[in-house]
This record gives C-alpha cells, sequence and structure tokens, in this order.
C-alpha cells in the first residue's frame, strides 16, 4: 500500500448533537468562579484510595478534618492501594499507579502517604472476580503488602492505612496495623 502513512484517508466528518445550553452559576460570564482561594504550599502529603465517587466527599472530609491534612495531593485509582500490593493481577495498574507515586515523592517531594482501602471495592468483587467471602481477608492483607513494598522502595516515606467501613448512609474509617512483613513473603519485583 504506497504512501499509506504519508497520506492517511481523511477523517470522516464528525457531527456532534447540539448540546443543551448549561448555565454556571457564580460565574460572572465567564465560567464557574471556586470561592476557595488557592494556597501555594504543599503539605507533603497523599492519599492512595479508590476513585469511586461515592466515598469522595467522606474522604476528603477524613484526610482534611480527621487527619489534618488540607490540599493533600490525590492519588484516586479504582481499587486504590490494591495498586501497589505487588500481585500479578494488578501488574498494568500497579506500573501506572507506581509511576504516579513516583511523580509524587520527587516532584512533590512527599512525606507523608496515607493508604485508604474501603468496603465493598467494586474492583475486587467485579474486576478481579474475588469471592465475596474472600474479599475483606484478600483487601487486608492488599495494603499490607502495599505498605510494605512502599516503605522498602521509599523508606523515608510515612505510610498509614486506613480502612473506610460502611453501615447505610455512615461511613467511618478505622487504622489498618501494617507492621513490616517478613522479607521473604514480599520479595516481588520492584518495578519503579
Ligand atoms: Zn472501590
Amino acid at each position: 500500500m504506497p504512501n499509506r502513512k504519508r497520506n492517511p484517508p481523511p477523517e470522516p466528518e464528525v457531527e456532534f448533537e447540539e448540546l443543551p445550553a448549561v448555565t454556571l452559576t457564580g460565574g460572572g460570564g465567564r465560567g464557574f468562579n471556586s470561592s476557595i482561594a488557592f494556597d501555594q504550599a504543599r503539605i507533603r502529603a497523599a492519599s492512595i484510595y479508590c476513585s469511586d465517587g461515592r466515598f469522595g466527599e467522606q474522604m476528603d472530609e477524613f484526610l482534611h478534618q480527621g487527619l489534618g491534612l488540607p490540599r493533600y495531593d490525590r492519588l484516586a485509582v479504582p481499587g486504590g492501594p490494591a495498586c501497589l500490593s505487588g500481585a500479578l493481577s494488578v501488574f498494568w495498574e500497579s506500573h501506572s499507579a507506581e509511576r504516579q507515586l513516583d511523580f509524587l515523592c520527587h516532584v512533590h517531594k512527599l512525606e507523608r502517604l496515607i493508604m485508604i482501602a474501603h468496603e465493598g471495592c467494586a474492583f475486587y468483587l467485579e474486576w478481579l472476580k474475588v469471592k465475596p467471602e474472600e474479599f475483606a481477608a484478600r483487601q487486608l492483607d492488599d495494603v499490607k503488602r502495599a505498605a510494605t513494598r512502599v516503605r522498602q522502595s521509599r523508606p523515608t516515606l510515612k505510610v498509614e492505612a486506613y480502612l473506610a467501613r460502611r453501615q447505610d448512609a455512615q461511613i467511618w474509617f478505622e487504622p489498618i496495623p501494617i507492621a513490616l512483613a517478613p522479607a521473604d513473603d514480599l520479595r516481588l519485583p520492584n518495578r519503579r
């Protein structure tokens, strides 16, 4: 097929639907104005948690008010700390999450990392197809493995872990003890 690279076929014209007009409040005619002032200072703390938006406001409240971490850096990925566990089943997710964590460590000079897992996480139940009866133990084990791996590869980073629990509309956060696991148990390739 000569000249295929130089002369790609013209892209088909796409017709976009007319979108309904959106009225932005607080705008003054140039879009939406945030009522929150920008603060230049980084607090050198980040949290990795699941991207499930139903937990987002509570995560913010916990980190802002419970742990006193305003403006923390967010690493929201499906499954949260599961992606740093080193398990083969999250190989690709792990690659991406570790790169993002590296960025935050080097560029934002991260000193503290808060890992938060949440009950009923669809990343395990629907994506990894973990059986409901095995889910809680697997999730807890993953968080501990993730904490140990991060501590081993970034010894200066202070790592804490929590489980966001839910009963009906109530969500609360419980600390997960993350003592260092035996080294033999975690001899996994460092994918930095
Ligand atoms: Zn989740």
